[in-house]
């Protein structure tokens, strides 16, 4: 029984009912509860009744929450886009199949130059990223792949294509520390209206990834949705039972959360649900209180203002400097990228404004002053 299996006895769409009748009492009660939190809390924590009253009370909340587990550190990662190749035709996407431009799979020697480019901007977290195509940039590609990144990566993370799970355990060995895998909206009229070829298209083998993940071993997984694309009511909600039934199933699997919210990119794709930064910031909030041993993450989608305002409200992860161009660290300007970075601060300017907030930026087993000692800054 996967996870698929257990959603698929629910009408997703009832999610939006069930936040929206949330009332205030609601709200106190998830707030105020100690433990293990349900879906009925969360759905209260993101309720319209608890952004008009609660919100203050929430920030405050999710802010100590943080500091107590996290301290005052924030890690960071970078993405490295190995490939725009991509056999799916998801229509939100520049590298989708349907968008006619050059196509690019980073060659092991333009990886290794991306490394070196990455590993003077001080990072060791290093998050490897591509479309999905599993003839040019499938396992094959990935078992040359990792060892070369590995030479850079203290931390390596991964956010390509679902695999079979005997592939997450090989990747394993070859260092692989974290995927992450959206879901991008879990309603399954709507996921197929806008999934329109491609194994993407397939729901199932794209929501059992985590189940796959799990059962491999590997010791961080990422699951959200992407903020826009469908009824965010219906889609966060069945984020957080996702992660309850990841935690009861998976309990040595650490998790993650990221809050991708749809940016311009090629194809013109609009939000259908767009949110505002007020709910932004209480879903943030919301997914702490919720499961306080959460890693949140915020990439440069954001722009820098917004980022400084909620890293320190529940974020322990963040990137800097990015670019989502394949090649775009050591040859910039060659390649199409996937959509367009908000916050184009480089990594000192990110640092300087964590600093100047009381953390410290954390590049995995190197320290600000390693960083700085690097001449990046
Ligand atoms: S979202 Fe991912 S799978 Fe879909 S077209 Fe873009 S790169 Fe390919």
């Amino acid at each position: 029984m996967s996870f698929y299996d257990e959603i698929s006895k629910l009408d997703v769409d009832k999610f939006r009912d069930l936040v929206d009748s949330r009332t205030d009492a609601d709200v106190e009660r998830a707030l105020a509860k100690n433990g293990k939190k349900t879906v009925e809390d969360f759905a209260a924590l993101i309720s319209e009744n608890a952004r008009r009253h609660y919100l203050n009370v929430m920030t405050r909340m999710s802010e100590q929450i943080t500091r107590r587990r996290f301290g005052h550190c924030v890690n960071m990662y970078l993405p490295l886009y190995l490939t725009n190749l991509c056999n799916n035709k998801c229509a939100y996407c520049g590298f989708s199949a349907l968008n006619k431009f050059k196509r690019v799979v980073l060659t092991i020697d333009e990886i290794r130059d991306e490394c070196e480019a990455i590993a003077k901007m001080g990072y060791q977290n290093i998050l490897l990223v591509s479309g999905e195509n599993d003839r040019r940039g499938g396992m094959d590609y990935f078992r040359q792949v990792l060892p070369v990144v590995k030479d850079y990566a203290a931390y390596l993370q991964m956010e390509v294509q679902p695999l079979f799970e005997e592939d997450y355990a090989e990747l394993k060995t070859l260092g692989l520390d974290a995927v992450s895998v959206y879901q991008e909206t879990y309603h399954p009229g709507f996921y197929k209206k806008v999934h329109l070829g491609g194994k993407k298209a397939d729901m199932r083998w794209r929501m059992e990834t985590p189940d796959r993940l799990g059962r491999a071993g590997i010791d961080k997984v990422g699951v959200g949705a992407l903020l826009g694309l469908y009824d965010w009511r219906v889609d966060l909600c069945a984020v957080a039972l996702h992660l309850l039934y990841m935690r009861e199933h998976y309990w040595k699997t650490a998790l993650s959360v990221s809050f991708p919210r749809m940016r311009p990119a090629a194809g013109g794709f609009q939000p259908t649900s767009p949110v505002s930064d007020a709910k932004l910031v209480q879903f943030i909030c919301a997914f702490r209180i919720f499961d306080n041993e959460l890693d949140l993450a915020i990439s440069t989608r954001e722009s820098a203002e917004f980022r400084d305002l909620i890293i320190p409200l529940g974020i322990t992860a963040v990137s800097a400097g990015s670019s989502t161009e394949p090649g775009g660290y050591a040859h910039k300007g060659k390649a199409l990228e996937q959509w367009t970075v908000n916050d184009s601060r480089s990594v000192g300017e990110v640092v300087s404004a964590l600093e100047s907030s009381g953390f410290d930026a954390v590049f995995h087993n190197a320290s600000t002053t390693y960083f700085k000692a690097s001449g990046a800054v």
